[in-house]
C-alpha cells in the first residue's frame, strides 16, 4: 500500500504527490526541510525541528505559508494517516512554482509537504561495530557563501563529500573548512570523546546544529561528562578515545577508523555505549503523542 502525503493542506496517496517542473526546490535548490523521527508515539524533539525550519526559511526570506502550530498537526496527521508511530519524516518547504529565472520574487506561493516512512542511513553491522570515515577534498560550504546553519534543499555540497568517501571505499566523509578544522560529515554531526571529556566543533565554524548533537550534550551534561565545543583539525581525530557521528537520520553510529587510522581501541568506546543508552531514553517519551 502506498504512502499518505501532506501537500499544500491535502492528505493525498503518493501517486498524487507531485510537484511542477517549475518548482524552484527543483530547478535550484531553493528551500528548506527537515529530518525528524518518530519513536513509541512520540515525534522526537519536534518543536525544535520546526523552530530550526522556520529559522531557515527566515534566513532565506521565505514566508512559510502555515503557521508552526498547523505544521505541528500536518506532521502529527500525516503520521496518523499512515498508521505509523515509529517513523522518519521528511518535511519540506519550497520556494514554490515559478519561472525559469532564479529570482525567488517570481514564486507567488511556496509547496508544502510532509512525507512519513523510514529510512536506515546504514547497515546494522556498521551501528555494532563502527564506520569508516576518509577526508575528503571537498571543503564544507563556508558560512559567508552558503551557510551550513541554513537547513536548505541544496545539498551538494554533502552529496560531493558522500561520493567521495563512497569513492574511496568508505562510508562516510570527514569533512573540514577552508582552515583545515574538522566541520562535520556529509549528513551527520562530529563528536570525539578525548580523557573523559566530550568534544564537538562550534556552531559557528558553519555547521549544521544538529538537533541529535545537542541532544547528545544534553545527555552528556546529565551523565556529569564536561563537553566542550571546540575547534579541532585531523591530528585530534586520529588521537581521540572515541569518535561518533549524530544525526536524525543516523541517530549515534561510531566511528572507528579515520584515513585508515584507528580511532582509540579500533572498536567503538564505552562512553559511546552510555550516550546511546541515555539517548535512547530520551526518545521513549520526548515529544508531541501521535495517537491519543
Ligand atoms: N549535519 C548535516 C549536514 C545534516 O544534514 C544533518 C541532518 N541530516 C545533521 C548534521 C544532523 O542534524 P540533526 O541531528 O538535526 O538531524
Amino acid at each position: 500500500m502506498g504512502l499518505i502525503i501532506y501537500l499544500d493542506g491535502k492528505y493525498v496517496p503518493e501517486e498524487e504527490a507531485v510537484v511542477s517542473v517549475f518548482d524552484h526546490g527543483l530547478l535550484y535548490g531553493d528551500g528548506a526541510f527537515e529530518g525528524i523521527r518518530a519513536y513509541n508515539n512520540h515525534v522526537f524533539k519536534l518543536q525544535d525541528h520546526l523552530e530550526r525550519l522556520y529559522e531557515s526559511a527566515r534566513t532565506i526570506c521565505l514566508q512559510i505559508p502555515i503557521s508552526i502550530e498547523e505544521m505541528q498537526e500536518a506532521v502529527l496527521e500525516t503520521l496518523r494517516r499512515n498508521n505509523l508511530r515509529d517513523a522518519y519524516i521528511r518535511l519540506v518547504v519550497t520556494r514554490g512554482k515559478g519561472d525559469l529565472g532564479l529570482d525567488p520574487q517570481n514564486c507567488p506561493r511556496p509547496t508544502v509537504f510532509c512525507i512519513a516512512s523510514s529510512i536506515q542511513l546504514y547497515p546494522d553491522e556498521l551501528y555494532e561495530n563502527g564506520l569508516e570515515m576518509v577526508t575528503v577534498a571537498t571543503r564544507r560550504n563556508l558560512p559567508e557563501a552558503c551557510n551550513p546553519r541554513v537547513k536548505s534543499l541544496n545539498y551538494l555540497n554533502s552529496i560531493y563529500a558522500k561520493m567521495e568517501a563512497k569513492l574511496a571505499g568508505a562510508g562516510e566523509a570527514l569533512m573540514l573548512n577552508q582552515e583545515g578544522y574538522v566541520v562535520e560529515a556529509s549528513g551527520d554531526n562530529i563528536f570525539l570523546v578525548k580523557n573523559g571529556k566530550l568534544i564537538t566543533p562550534p556552531v559557528y565554524l558553519g555547521l549544521l546544529e544538529g538537533i541529535t548533537r545537542n541532544t547528545v550534550m544534553e545527555v552528556a551534561r546529565a551523565m556529569g561528562m564536561v563537553v566542550e565545543e571546540k575547534l579541532f583539525n585531523r591530528h585530534d581525530v586520529y588521537n581521540a578515545d572515541e569518535c561518533f557521528l549524530t544525526g536524525s537520520a543516523a541517530e549515534l553510529i561510531p566511528c572507528v577508523r579515520v584515513d585508515g587510522r584507528p580511532i582509540g581501541t579500533g572498536k567503538p568506546g564505552e562512553v559511546f555505549w552510555s550516550l546511546l543508552k541515555g539517548f535512547r531514553e530520551l526518545t521513549k517519551e520526548d515529544g508531541p503523542v501521535i495517537f491519543e
